[in-house]
């Protein structure tokens, strides 16, 4: 299918990315101190269905993917970087909770993640937590026709190492659309100039996710999902679901 959407596609993404980020708002909101995991899960299915949509997450199986994925968001804490699984996980004080959540409506999809503080913030992990949001604005503010994916990604990458933090090595973001990880491949870190011309009606997936400290090694939890930084320190992640309009960049998750 064509990487390429139309303006009434565009509608379309953006209603199913608003009960992506009406779901996370629910989340996020509920997320405190000795809340399980599984909770907020339940609440996500819950939001999802009742907005008449569908998880994209939950049975997902890649390739690469031992078991499906169980839950119908991925709740990653402290140094889960990604793709954590929802358990019986009660949240702490301080705990950093990154959520990422996607979901189907009228065979669109939309993705979207957010990284927060459980309770009393460490000033470390805040700091950490809004060079992300930063890397996250510099990635979609370089979502321009004219732009090469190649600015795109050095605007994410650039605004990270700048920053001090670590990139989470061989994952970035990706084209979305009628499935959930499509072409073209978007990057968190690149070359200014270089990759394929950004185009009025292309639609991404733009995802930083930093870690603690300068490495970006990680390894993957024997569930067969959570990857871990590898240094064992917190790492966060923000996501949107953007449109290259010719007007500009569209976030297409905001509630
Ligand atoms: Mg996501
Ligand atoms: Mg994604």
């Amino acid at each position: 299918m064509s990487m390429i959407k139309t303006p009434e596609q565009i509608a379309l993404m953006r209603e199913a990315g608003r009960v992506v980020a009406n779901t996370l708002a629910a989340v996020r909101q509920a997320a405190g101190v000795g809340v399980t995991l599984r909770d907020l899960d339940a609440l996500a299915a819950e939001t999802i269905a009742t907005a008449g949509a569908t998880p994209a997450f939950l049975d997902y199986h890649p390739r690469w993917a031992a078991v499906p994925f169980p839950g119908v968001i991925c709740t990653s804490v402290n140094d889960a970087v990604v793709h954590g699984i929802p358990d019986g996980y009660r949240l702490q004080d301080g705990d950093l909770l990154s959520v990422d959540c996607g979901a189907f409506l009228e065979g669109w999809c939309g993705d979207a993640a957010v990284s927060f503080i459980v309770g009393t913030p460490d000033p470390v992990d805040q700091a950490l937590i809004d060079a992300t949001d930063a890397a996250l604005a510099r990635g979609i503010e370089a979502a321009r026709i004219g732009n090469k994916m190649g600015d795109l990604a050095y605007a994410i990458g650039g605004a990270a190492r700048r920053a001090g933090y670590g990139l989470l090595a061989d994952h970035g973001g990706h084209g979305i659309g009628r499935t959930m990880h499509a072409e073209p491949p978007v990057p968190n870190d690149g070359r200014p100039g270089r990759g394929i011309k950004l185009t009025e009606g292309l639609v991404i997936a733009i995802e930083p996710m930093l870690i603690l400290g300068r490495k970006d090694d990680y390894y993957q939890d024997d569930d067969g999902w959570t990857l871990r930084s590898a240094n064992g320190r917190r790492a966060a992640h923000s996501e949107h679901t953007v449109a290259i309009t010719a007007d500009g960049p569209l976030i297409l998750t905001l509630p």
